[in-house]
Formats: structure tokens, C-alpha cells, sequence
């Protein structure tokens, strides 16, 4: 029995080039693919000569169980040289790569890990955003606020918390997000669609973010809480001020996002 070697590929939160180049060289030599749900289809484009196989779940319709695919990734792993597991996003952040991972490693089958751009970086970059703020912004903590058992909940352990998989329960969150002491006036930023040209972002407190649910109904979102949710402030340099590089005297002001 031959045994193939499987990439894990992050495939980024949208549009196809967000992918790595890494990753996209190893979509060309690939015989089989098992794709999530969330990744484009334009990237079968990198690997037209490959089997495509959809395993997607989306939210709380499973329609492919975790056990199947660790199956299937390990039966094809036997079929087939390179087989490529495409993820959204990145394959190390929510992304069950743990569970895939220990069924490979317990047939013995080789494999590798490509990252991609998480959702929270792509929420980050499509608003302008910063995740890490000079002063005030020290920490990031990516939660899903989703519990294996299906409940929500939310904490307060970074000044810039980013939620997965709360799109659909934005009062519920505000509420847990209260419970957990976050003041009731914190900016909350929500980006929907991160990384695609239909990406969609609004500004909101605590207090009113259950108001975010129609904007962003249906469309995989992810909320920032806390430092990393406000815009850039503009800067305004004194007039007649010298340029730091140039020394040169100018009016230039900073773009708002
Ligand atoms: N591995 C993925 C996350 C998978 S969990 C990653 O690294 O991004 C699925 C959750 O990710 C969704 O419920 C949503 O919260 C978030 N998500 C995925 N794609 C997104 C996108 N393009 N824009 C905003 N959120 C997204």
C-alpha cells in the first residue's frame, strides 16, 4: 500500500490570491483536495488537474461530520500522493486540524502544515484597523465564542479580543461581554466577509451591537472588541512643523481608513 503526504493549506478568509505562494505551488501538484465550505471556488484554478472533494460545514449545519473526514483524508492519503486539505483561513485556527492531524499521524501518514491569513488579520486589514496598538493595545486573543456543546460565551483577556462564530448570536454576546466586565460603551467592530470585494464593516457599542444581526445576517463575521475596534485616528501635523525625514516644512495629512 502506497502512502501519500497531505498539506494542510490555509486558503485565507476570501477572494483566491490571498492564498500563499507556498500554498498555491502545492495546489498545483495536488491529485485530490478536500475543501471547507468557505474557501473560492476560483481557487480550483491552481489545481485544475486534481480531484475536488467538498467536506464543508458551515455554522450549525453540519454536513459533513469530523469523523468522515478524518476517514476519507486517511483513505486518500492511501490512494493518492499529494493530497491537499484546503482550509479557510488559517488551518491552525478553528479549524479541527487537531483532530485531522492525530488521525494522519496514527496511520502513519506524513504531512505538513501551509498557514494562511485568519479571518481576525483580514477583518484588520479590510478596515485599516490595527490589531496591537502603541500604548493601549498590548494583547490580542482570538476566541470562538462557541462551545464544543453548542453554548456562548465571552471573556476579557486581551485589550483587543477578536470573536469567531458569533454572527448569529450578537445580543447573546453583547450580554456575555457584559457579564465578563467589559464597559457597556467599548467599540465593537463587525466584518463580515472579510478579504472578499462584498466585504461589509460597522461600527457599534456593546450596548447596541445585537443591531449589527441584519447587516451582517447570513455572511461569516467576525467581532472585534476592545482597542483594535476603533479607526485610526487622524493626525493633523502642527502647521509649519519640519517633516521628521525630510526636514522639509508640509501640510501632509495621515488618510482615514
Ligand atoms: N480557520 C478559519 C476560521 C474557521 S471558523 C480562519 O482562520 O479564519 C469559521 C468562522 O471564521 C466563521 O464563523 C467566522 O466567524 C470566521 N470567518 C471565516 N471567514 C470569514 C470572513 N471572510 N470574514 C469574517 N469572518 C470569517
Amino acid at each position: 500500500m502506497s502512502l501519500g503526504r497531505v498539506a494542510f493549506i490555509g486558503a485565507g478568509p476570501g477572494a483566491a490570491d490571498l492564498i500563499t505562494l507556498r500554498g498555491a505551488r502545492l495546489l498545483a501538484q495536488a491529485d485530490v483536495v478536500l475543501f471547507d465550505a468557505l474557501t473560492d471556488p476560483a481557487l480550483r484554478d491552481f489545481a485544475p488537474q486534481a480531484r475536488w472533494l467538498d467536506v464543508g460545514k458551515r455554522g450549525f449545519c453540519t454536513s459533513t461530520g469530523q469523523a468522515t473526514i478524518d476517514a476519507l483524508l486517511v483513505r486518500m492519503a492511501r490512494e493518492h500522493r499529494h493530497v491537499v486539505r484546503l482550509k479557510g483561513g488559517d488551518p491552525s485556527v478553528f479549524g479541527r486540524l487537531e483532530e485531522e492531524l492525530q488521525a494522519l499521524a496514527a496511520a502513519g501518514i506524513t504531512s505538513e502544515v501551509v498557514p494562511g491569513v485568519t479571518a481576525a488579520i483580514a477583518a484588520a486589514a479590510a478596515t485599516q484597523r490595527p490589531l496591537t496598538r502603541r500604548g493601549q493595545g498590548r494583547s490580542v486573543s482570538l476566541t470562538t465564542a462557541m462551545t464544543a456543546q453548542g453554548d456562548l460565551t465571552a471573556g476579557r483577556h486581551a485589550d483587543t479580543e477578536v470573536f469567531y462564530m458569533a454572527g448569529k448570536q450578537l445580543g447573546k454576546l453583547a450580554r456575555a461581554l457584559l457579564k465578563a466586565g467589559w464597559p457597556s460603551d467599548t467599540p465593537v467592530c463587525v466584518v463580515s466577509r472579510a478579504g472578499w470585494p462584498d466585504c461589509v464593516a460597522s461600527d457599534h457599542r456593546i450596548a447596541d451591537l445585537a443591531a449589527a444581526a441584519v447587516l451582517h445576517a447570513g455572511r461569516p463575521a467576525v467581532v472585534t472588541v476592545g482597542a483594535g475596534a476603533t479607526a485610526v485616528a487622524p493626525v493633523q501635523p502642527p502647521r509649519n512643523a519640519p517633516d521628521a525625514a525630510t526636514g522639509a516644512r508640509t501640510g501632509r495629512v495621515m488618510p482615514t481608513p
